[in-house]
């Protein structure tokens, strides 16, 4: 079965929850399952190496029915051989690969030029747009709350604070409403002129972090994703319009239109030594306008 020659092309950046594509490639998995390659979809699959929002929930349609997606994951195409999810061994956008959503189903699939109708879950989707858009204000907010404990000149970010966030962070994790970022303070950060007694009280720097937030969700402010291309690939910015200035974070997910969908935006800090430094973790909970809010 022949693979696809080109990227999938994304809609789900530009907010789409549903699209129609025509099956490309069907590639078996183990315990009956599938991976359906498609042309188009609205579907976003859980990046292989920066693994930060999870895969949307939904449903493939065909003429024979409707099967739940039970996950998408990034697959890349490399010397006539797929490679899915774990086993792909280069970033997404790596010079001379094939990237594609792969939608994994369980039982008969689809077959190669099938038209299928992707739906995805509207209210999952949401949740997760509003945390993600949420996990990037804390870590400008975060960089902000930190810009005294640098002695050096650092990288800034798009605010102009020094960039303790892209530089120090090790994970992100993206959930219903919430968000946990991981940072690591060691050695290297240290030598960029960062500070570590300067999270000596964690509590403390939620506070200013959370005085930061706060007038921004009050003032509202549009919300898009900038990409030159449609491609699942193509590099994609998330700008947002901030009482302090545009951003530019570079982002594969998805997000909110306007900061008005937001209620509340509040961020805990808690620190613990590790091997050769400190580490710290940024719990993001949101609310949104509506009232939905993240569970326990
Ligand atoms: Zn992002």
């Amino acid at each position: 079965m022949a693979l696809p020659t080109s990227d999938t092309i994304v809609t789900y950046p530009d907010g789409a929850t549903s699209s129609t594509g025509t099956v490309l490639h069907v590639e078996p998995l183990d315990d009956e399952r599938s991976a359906i390659l498609l042309d188009t979809t609205a579907f976003h699959p859980v990046d292989s190496a920066w693994p930060d929002q999870p895969a949307d929930r939904g449903t493939l349609t065909t003429a024979q029915g409707t099967t739940p997606v039970v996950d998408a994951v990034t697959g890349g195409i490399h010397d006539g051989r797929l490679h899915l999810g774990p086993d792909l061994p280069v970033r997404t956008g790596t010079e001379g690969w094939i990237f594609v959503v792969a939608h994994v189903v369980e039982g008969p699939p689809p077959v190669v030029g099938d038209s299928v109708q992707i739906d995805v879950d509207q209210s999952f989707r949401a949740a997760l747009s509003a945390a993600h858009t949420a996990c990037h204000l804390a870590a400008l907010a975060l960089d902000a709350a930190l810009a005294s404990a640098w002695t050096k000149d650092a990288p800034t970010d798009a605010l102009g604070s020094p960039a303790f966030d892209s530089l120090a962070i090790q994970s992100s994790r993206i959930s219903p409403y919430r968000s946990t970022d991981t940072y690591r303070i060691g050695k290297s950060l240290r030598r960029k002129g960062f500070t570590p007694a300067a999270l000596a009280d964690p509590a403390a720097v939620a506070q200013r972090v959370n005085a930061v937030l706060a007038p921004w969700i009050a003032a509202g402010g549009s919300v898009r994703i900038e990409r030159g291309e449609n491609t699942l690939s193509a590099r994609r910015t998330w700008v947002c319009e901030l009482p302090d200035g545009l951003t530019d974070i570079p982002c594969g997910g998805t997000h909110l239109r306007d900061l008005g969908g937001l209620a509340s935006v509040t961020t805990s800090l808690a620190t613990r030594e590790i091997d050769g430094g400190l580490e710290l973790v940024m719990e993001t909970v949101v609310t949104a306008q509506h009232g939905a809010s993240a569970t326990r």
